[in-house]
């Protein structure tokens, strides 16, 4: 009882105790991003003009959780279209360096070929990227996003699976080795989630592997909303949104659930 007293008893009241240790610490002082550099630093300036100006609080907290998942299908369509922004990620870094204000949480595979900010042509410090292999869900990812949604301010979490992973192959085979049997014990609910009738039921049978992947990411979608009762609330309020989505490996493009 006092682990649940002790849970509840910051969030309660957020944002502002929430705010008010070690996080404030973390998210504050990005309220002095916009500080302008001397002349010296002038080449930084014409970098920094290349910047979207959507990087502050009231940026942030204007956005909503729908005008969070455009900006992200935007980028998105930008990067399968060849039409990336150009971007300076070393004014990028500079720009963010005393603060961030991301407007979205995404949660992907660990897997190299899925980069968040380039599949979504983000700049850096747009969004929180948590990434584990199977992008499955537990404790560590729930909080990680409680922090990005109630602390940190992101309006939206979105879940993308990815064709061909490797994660959901090793499920579909009942794979064990060492700490990553644990993990793809994870990603069983999802194995049984699809119809018997889809067989053979091994990673040899691609149609299985992606039905279980899709799965995979619905089963993320309902544990982040029960498990977590700050979420749940935040979602039940309006105040964030939640969405899934599938990679494609060969496109580079995001399907997003409706
Ligand atoms: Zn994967």
């Amino acid at each position: 009882m006092a682990y649940r007293r002790r849970m509840q008893s910051p969030f309660r009241r957020f944002p502002r105790l929430a705010l008010s240790g070690l996080t404030a610490l973390l998210l504050t002082s990005g309220c002095q991003s916009n500080r302008v550099p001397n002349r010296d630093q002038l080449s930084d300036v014409q970098r920094v003009m290349l910047l979207p100006r959507d990087r502050s609080r009231e940026a942030q907290q204007a956005m909503t959780p729908a005008q969070a998942l455009e900006k992200l299908k935007a980028g998105n369509e930008r990067f399968v279209s060849g039409t990336s922004q150009p971007h300076d990620r070393l004014a990028e870094v500079r720009s963010t360096a005393s603060g961030q204000f991301p407007f979205a949480a995404v949660v992907s595979c660990l897997d190299s070929r899925q980069p968040t900010e380039i599949v979504f042509d983000q700049s850096i410090g747009n969004v929180f990227s948590a990434r584990i292999a199977g992008n499955i869900i537990n404790d560590d990812i729930l909080g990680s996003l409680e922090f990005a949604c109630a602390v940190a301010g992101a309006k939206l979490i979105v879940v993308v699976g990815h064709t061909r992973c490797g994660a959901i192959k090793g499920a579909c085979d009942g794979v064990e080795l060492g700490h990553l049997t644990g993990l793809l014990n994870r990603i069983q609910p999802a194995v049984q989630r699809v119809p018997s009738y889809v067989q053979p039921r091994t990673s040899k049978n691609t149609e299985f592997v992606e039905k279980v992947a899709a799965a995979n990411v619905q089963v993320a979608l309902i544990q982040i909303r029960e498990k977590s009762p700050i979420l749940r609330e935040l979602l039940d309020q309006g105040r964030i949104g939640l969405v899934g989505g599938m990679y494609d490996l060969e496109t580079g493009r995001v399907d997003f659930y409706p």
